[in-house]
């Protein structure tokens, strides 16, 4: 026999392995792979309760129209964490942290959804169910900031002359929060308390990391010198700024916010500074700045932030400032 002749039936011999064999176990193997996933997405729904079922894969309850005729999501707060539906149909109050615990208490026509993280939810319908999708807050709003209204619960900041720093930071911090509520800057406000709630300031920038676009502190300062009066703001001397979406730097927002603010209150102007000793800027992942809107131990500038008309003008300059920062280019 040559030597091409043994190659040729080499060949053969090889095509025919191709076609009978190799061909046909790819054709089974890649079938009951596809079959696989097709069940995996069919299956992975689990029933909670009659006419309710939940995916934790891609995180969608689906609610039968046969227990509920209309749904739909109640305002609440709670730290953003705490998502209450309502719906008409069978009474059911249902309770469920997403990746957590489940309960249910068969008295309320209502889904209370608890998450670990701030979230958005869309609620979808087809003829048989309506879907409550959880989605990332980041793919709903392209302008996220976070409001940090310093210390509270068990911290009350600095106390002078009964005055709590704390109710003048959450005071202001929610003034701000009000302001992008009502406006149309286009930009979502969130807060990290909403209420005179305890939160550990390795906390605060938990929360904003991963979400927000930018974070935005309001404290009030003191000294032994009580003839000290003034705003400084204070950014991160290192930073970074991978997860925002912003052109801005927290040297560059912070200067923008203190223009505002003194230009506003007419106060005296304390300047800027990097400082790596707040905690809560310098862990966030983000342009983040720490106003110190004035000087409690000064007894005039502590009558003027226990003032609410002092206090609608201080916010009104931290949100033109973060309106301005958003569009810096
Ligand atoms: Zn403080």
């Amino acid at each position: 026999m040559r030597k091409y002749e043994i190659y040729s039936i080499l060949l053969k011999i090889t095509a025919i392995i191709m076609v009978c064999v190799i061909l046909p176990l790819s054709i089974i193997f890649f079938t009951i792979k596809s079959n696989q996933r097709k069940d995996a997405g069919e299956t992975s729904f689990s029933e909670l309760h009659d006419g309710f079922n939940y995916n934790n894969k891609t995180n969608v309850l689906k609610v039968s129209k046969s227990v509920a005729s209309t749904i739909k999501q109640s305002e609440n707060h709670d730290g953003e964490k705490r998502y209450v539906f309502k719906f008409e149909g069978t009474a059911i109050e249902h309770k469920f942290e997403v990746t957590d615990s489940i309960s249910v208490d068969d008295s309320k026509c209502e889904i209370t959804i608890t998450t670990k993280k701030i979230s958005v939810f869309d609620i979808d319908e087809d003829s048989n169910y309506y879907y409550i999708k959880q989605v990332d807050p980041r793919d709903r709003y392209e302008k996220i900031v976070i409001i940090d209204a310093g210390h509270g619960g068990g911290d009350s900041g600095a106390i002078v002359a009964g005055v709590h720093e704390k109710e003048l930071d959450l005071a202001m911090a929610l003034k701000v929060y009000e302001m992008f509520e009502q406006g149309d800057s286009g930009i979502k406000a969130y807060m990290t308390r909403y209420g005179d709630e305890t939160i550990d300031k390795y906390d605060r920038p938990k929360i904003a990391n991963g979400l927000a676009d930018m974070f935005v502190s309001i404290h009030c300062n003191t000294y032994e010198d009580s003839s000290v009066y003034g705003a400084s703001t204070h950014f991160a001397l290192e930073e970074e700024n991978e997860l925002s979406r912003l052109n801005v730097t927290g040297y560059r927002l912070a200067n923008i916010i203190q223009e505002k603010i003194v230009e506003e209150l007419g106060t005296r102007d304390r300047g800027i500074s990097a400082d790596d000793d707040f905690v809560v800027v310098k862990q966030s992942k983000m342009p983040a700045v720490l106003i110190e809107m004035g000087y409690m131990t000064n007894a005039e500038e502590r009558r003027k932030l226990t003032n609410e008309e002092y206090q609608t003008k201080a916010a009104k300059a931290v949100y033109e400032g973060i309106i301005e920062a958003f569009a810096y280019e």
